[in-house]
């Protein structure tokens, strides 16, 4: 193994190199603002010396409230600057800058979370039962993070305050279209006080992500992003034994039953879908409603309601409905609609492009899709709502599990011993009663089936990559393991 000495001078803002692949190109206008050129394999392998020189002398080797007050710098510094954050996350990737305002506070609560909890979730534990025996909490190394668009910050936020509370250090290659959002990211730890080698943002290709995953320096990877990226990068890691923990996509459902409050639940169906403008991976993707009278209803109020929203400039705080984060995610919505119409689907609402600069597409609602039809079993990530009636609860069910994704979904209903009935047998990794899927610091976030493997956030997020080490101690001159029933 190459020896490394750690006087490395890593040169991690020198990001030069061959390609011009990492761009903001303002989905509100289609003007490319701003681009990158990305890593050259020699300032590459400098960051990962500095990273692997940083896990052996420095960072894990902090006390934990050394480490928790920079984390709570961190999210100071997030609560200071959010609205001029708010603006480079929208012009990246187009969300409203409400919404950013709220993603903001999320990752600032996120860091202050894990910087409060973590000396509690990493104070050793005694496996119940084994005399003289304890599990110490020891961080894996140096992690890669592959991360997307979809919440520029919330997505790096959720990695790197539990992991770097653990003293894990971290390579994070964010989604190429978020470029200023991830210097932004990296700039607020820096100067909060995490160390170059401890967290390091890099424009990588996706060729290097895969050397990178080869490389021994490298002892962990974490993916959210789609389920082809998933697979090739879990694939790589496999082979050389390194663990994978993957968040991918999810066409979540939201049962309504007979007794649910109208009002409410129309509400909740609307944050739901269109948070985000659609683009979240625990979207209320499919609205699914038991009884025909309740379907007409609920179809009615969805429709009015969807059709209201505004279309306009997303740092406008009056726009109610952002562009999709770009011209490429825009064309293959439009063929996904066009597909699912081909296949006997009714367009309820909306389903074309509107006029205007950018990527924006109308709000809109599939009815009458059936189970041939190709976007059935399809993430639709965007402002898409597919609208579906049933009988009854166990048909709500059914069709809830149809999909290959298992990530959240939910129940509304006025019973809420029944809720969490209907609740607990949608396959999925989370479900909520009477709320769309969501997200806070305390609660573990992931899925099963496709929708991937392990959990961030809570203590089993944070639990992912540490290595809990049986410490068994015997008092001096023991006699050997057995010896008693050695006969
Ligand atoms: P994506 O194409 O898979 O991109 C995600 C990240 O993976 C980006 O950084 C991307 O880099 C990188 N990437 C893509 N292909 C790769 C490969 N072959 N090898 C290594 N890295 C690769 O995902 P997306 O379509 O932008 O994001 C939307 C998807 O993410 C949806 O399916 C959504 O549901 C899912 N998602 C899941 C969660 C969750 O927590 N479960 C959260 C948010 C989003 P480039 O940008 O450079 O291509």
């Amino acid at each position: 193994m190459k020896l490394i000495l750690c006087t490395t001078d890593a040169p991690s803002g020198d990001q030069t190199g061959h390609q011009m692949a990492y761009a903001t190109t303002n989905p509100a206008t289609g003007k490319v603002e701003k681009t990158f050129e990305t890593l050259s394999d020699a300032a590459l392998g400098a960051i990962l010396d500095e990273t692997v020189c940083c896990f052996r002398e420095d960072w894990p080797h902090r006390p934990i409230a050394e480490r928790a007050a920079i984390l709570k710098r961190a999210a100071k510094i997030i609560r200071d600057e959010q609205q001029s954050i708010a603006e480079i996350m929208t012009r990246d990737m187009g969300k409203l800058i409400a919404q950013a305002i709220g993603e903001l506070q999320l990752s600032a609560a996120i860091l202050d979370y894990y910087a409060d909890t973590a000396a509690n979730f990493l104070a050793p534990k005694a496996p119940p039962g084994a005399l003289a025996a304890t599990l110490h909490a020891q961080p894996l190394g140096a992690l890669l993070a592959v991360e997307p668009w979809n919440f520029p910050f919330f997505q790096l936020a959720r990695v790197a305050g539990p992991q770097l509370m653990v003293g894990n250090v971290i390579v994070a290659k964010h989604a190429s279209n978020v470029p200023q959002s991830a210097l932004a990211f990296e700039d607020v730890l820096r100067r909060a006080g995490v160390p170059a080698g401890a967290y390091a943002d890099i424009f990588a290709t996706t060729d290097q992500v895969g050397t990178i995953i080869d490389d021994p320096r490298i002892r962990g990877v974490t993916l959210t992003g789609s389920e082809k990226a998933g697979a090739t990068v879990a694939e790589r890691a496999a082979r050389s034994l390194k663990k994978s923990v993957l968040e991918l996509g999810g066409s979540d459902p939201m049962i309504v039953l007979e007794d649910a409050p109208f009002d409410t639940t129309v509400l909740n169906a609307m944050v739901g879908r269109m948070n985000n403008t659609g683009q979240s991976c625990v979207a209320t993707k499919r609205m699914i409603v038991v009884g025909e009278e309740r379907g007409r209803q609920f179809l009615e109020a969805m429709t009015a309601a969807m059709a209201s929203l505004t279309p306009g400039d997303p740092l406008d705080a009056s726009t109610t409905l952002g562009p999709v984060s770009s011209e490429g995610a825009l064309q293959g919505l439009l063929k996904q609609v066009e597909a699912a119409h081909t296949g006997g689907a009714t367009v309820a609402l909306g389903g074309e492009r509107i006029d205007r600069p950018g990527s924006y597409l109308q709000a809109t609602i599939l009815t009458d899709i059936t189970p041939d039809n190709p976007v059935y079993r399809q993430e639709l990530f965007g402002p898409v709502l597919s609208f579906y009636v049933v009988p009854d609860e166990a048909a709500a069910i059914a069709l809830a599990n149809d999909v290959p994704f298992g990530l959240g979904g939910s129940v509304f209903t006025a019973d809420l011993e029944r809720g969490k009935r209907v609740a607990l047998a949608i396959e999925s990794g989370m479900a909520f009663v009477n709320s769309p899927t969501w997200s806070t610091p305390q609660m573990p976030f992931g899925g099963v089936k496709n929708s991937g493997y392990g959990r961030e956030l809570s203590q089993l997020g944070f639990g992912e990559f540490v290595n809990w080490k049986l410490l068994a101690v015997s008092p001096a001159g023991s006699p050997p393991p057995g010896a008693e029933t050695a006969g």
